[in-house]
């Protein structure tokens, strides 16, 4: 009974020290953000210029717009500025498959690889990046098997390699291409997953504004449209992708544990995101004018989503796979 109850004390020791050790990277890391946020203070992106048209196709999302594509809980969309074509993510594969969804959604959407200019990775998370193998090792794949991607660029929010592609590591705002930059590299502590640095793009649509490509919206909203509204003298036009606020559901469930929404909102897991905290960005959205704006729902649910279809009304438009967006 003895040796039980001590074996006992000692797993509940080791437990309360885990999560002790969890409690205080949380804090720490919150801290770091803020610190990080207040110091970074950028120029304007002058040289960045405008493109006339843009069009951000979903090639991974949640839904899909046609029952012949695949959709899962990850993202990669091609994005579209003129003459430059940049794979923003590479979706989840979450199975490893070769041909992986993303190369199945391509070939049936007549997306051509060679047509591409750049890879952007928003974040180093498995449903960006091509799966946890690739989380894992700090690399990205657009299937199962690799392709070679010599001559490709790939920029990234912080430390990665890859076998055949050009990997830059974006360490502030930059330009990438006419009319496209990178706002830079956001970081933010998630209880679960721990630091991660996020980026998002901003294409600058001439007579129109900045609209914004997110991938999960870890950053958070306020600091995303904040560093966009720092780089650029233009007004903000739309906001396409993920901004992570699973608040009734979660696409990703482990046991019925719902891991979107304990993990990845830059919440501690006692303190969950209410549908308040929706109605909080709805309104602080639409305080900024956007005329353009797309929820992901690969990491926010249904209600969410509804949520932001009733606030934004015409300027609202579904992220389906299959689905162009048009901005012209
Ligand atoms: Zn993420
Ligand atoms: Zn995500």
């Amino acid at each position: 009974m003895k040796a039980k109850q001590a074996i006992a004390f000692g797993l509940g020791g080791f437990a309360a020290a885990a999560a002790g050790g969890l409690v205080a990277r949380f804090y720490l890391g919150r801290r770091r953000a803020d610190r990080e946020w207040a110091a970074a203070r950028y120029p304007k992106l002058e040289d960045v210029g405008a493109v006339k048209r843009l069009t951000i196709l979903p090639l991974i999302d949640w839904y899909t717009a046609r029952e012949d594509l695949a959709g899962e809980p990850g993202v990669s969309y091609l994005v579209e500025a003129d003459d430059t074509t940049i794979l923003f993510d590479v979706g989840y594969n979450v199975r490893g498959e070769h041909p992986s969804p993303l190369l199945r959604n391509l070939e049936a959407l007549g997306v051509n690889l060679e047509d591409l200019g750049y890879i952007v990775i928003s974040h180093l998370h498995c449903d960006h990046v091509g799966g946890m193998r690739c989380q894992r090792r700090r690399t990205f794949a657009l299937s199962g098997e690799p392709l070679d991607l010599s001559g490709m660029t790939a920029f990234v929010p912080e430390p990665m390699t890859h076998p055949t592609a050009t990997v830059e590591v974006v360490e502030e705002p930059r330009g990438i291409a006419p009319g496209v930059a990178t706002i830079g590299p956001i970081g933010r502590a998630l209880f679960f997953l721990g630091w991660v640095e996020e980026q998002s793009l901003a294409v600058n649509v001439a007579g129109k504004g900045i609209v914004l490509v997110v991938g999960c919206g870890h950053q958070g909203v306020r600091r995303i449209t904040d560093r966009a509204e720092m780089l650029f003298d233009e007004p903000l036009y739309g906001l396409i992708g993920g901004l992570h606020l699973p608040v009734t559901a979660s696409r990703e469930t482990l046991l019925g544990i719902p891991l979107q929404r304990l993990a990845g909102t830059g919440r501690p897991p006692w303190s969950p995101l209410r549908k308040s905290d929706v109605e909080e960005v709805l309104a602080y959205l639409n305080g900024k004018g956007l005329r353009l704006v797309g929820l992901s729902a690969h990491d926010s649910c249904d209600w969410t989503l509804a949520a932001f279809r009733e606030a934004f009304g015409p300027a609202y438009r579904e992220v389906r796979v299959g689905e162009r967006i048009t901005v012209t």
